[in-house]
């Protein structure tokens, strides 16, 4: 992967960052010499293996919803008291839930679940962000959204909003804050073999694939390249918009 010296000095907050593609971000700043702080929702075992795996590092795992207004606030509070609020530069939301079911199914509850982690939880986390940022006029937000937000999927009628929400979000926000050198963008990535996916049936999986012009599934490895380009100084003059890592599709 390609080395961005600036990226050494970085402070990075990555949701959902200890397993998936999230982790992959993770150790990708990890591996250029950064301070990162993953976050994760509740299944301990994998956070506890990507830090037994990476002992040496500056990381630090923590368990965080991201949906939780007052969890986050408490989050950030702590993180002033420990860090200083001028530590953070980069924030990579990528946490996010799945709860597939066609409209006329689809249970409220569902409804309200993805669109409070994937959604909310974006704008919470790049609220409290964005307010430490301003003061040192530098910063880098990324979301991590999906193709299913710009194109509709049956069945994801839920995910599709809040995927197309963060985007519309990054645009808003990237407006609001270019001026200060904050820039917000997204990374959409293609199908990627995580266990956001592990759960679809194989025919079904083979028929994506068979999308997919490059006929195969994406590496976390690869949208974690995209990430630390956003995030690097290279990428300074690149607001609102979406870096598409999907294959072709
Ligand atoms: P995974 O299901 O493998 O991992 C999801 C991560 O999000 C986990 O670490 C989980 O924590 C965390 N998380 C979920 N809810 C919360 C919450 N409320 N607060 C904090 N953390 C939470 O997903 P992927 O790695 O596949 O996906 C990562 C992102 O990429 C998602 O936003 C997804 O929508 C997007 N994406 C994925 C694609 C794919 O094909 N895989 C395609 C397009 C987009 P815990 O480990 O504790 O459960």
């Amino acid at each position: 992967m390609i080395r961005y010296e600036e990226l050494k000095d970085y402070t990075v907050i990555v949701t959902g960052g200890t397993r998936g593609i999230g982790r992959a971000i993770s150790e990708a700043f990890l591996d250029q010499g950064s301070r990162v702080i993953a976050l994760y929702r509740g299944d301990e075992e994998s956070a506890a293996r990507f830090r037994e795996a990476r002992q040496a590092f500056p990381l630090e795992v923590q368990r965080l919803d991201i949906a939780d207004a007052a969890a986050v606030e408490a989050f950030f509070a702590r993180f002033d008291r420990e860090r200083g609020e001028g530590a953070l530069d980069a924030l990579v939301n990528n946490a996010g839930i799945r709860r597939d079911n066609v409209v006329g199914m689809m249970p409220t509850e569902d409804w309200d679940a993805v669109l409070r982690t994937n959604l909310t939880g974006t704008y919470l986390m790049s609220k409290m962000a964005a307010l430490r940022m301003l003061s040192k006029r530098f910063g880098r937000v990324i979301n991590i959204t999906s193709p299913s937000g710009k194109y509709g999927f049956m069945g994801q009628a839920n995910y599709a909003a809040s995927k197309a929400g963060q985007v519309a979000f990054a645009k808003s926000m990237a407006k609001e804050t270019a001026k200060r050198g904050i820039t917000v963008n997204c990374v959409s990535p293609g199908y990627i073999d995580t266990d956001l996916i592990a759960d679809l049936p194989e025919e079904m999986k083979k028929r994506y694939r068979e999308e997919v012009p490059m006929k195969r599934f994406g590496r976390v490895e690869e949208i974690a390249a995209a990430t630390l380009f956003l995030a690097s100084r290279d990428a300074s003059y690149i607001t609102g918009t979406v870096l598409e890592v999907t294959g072709g599709i």
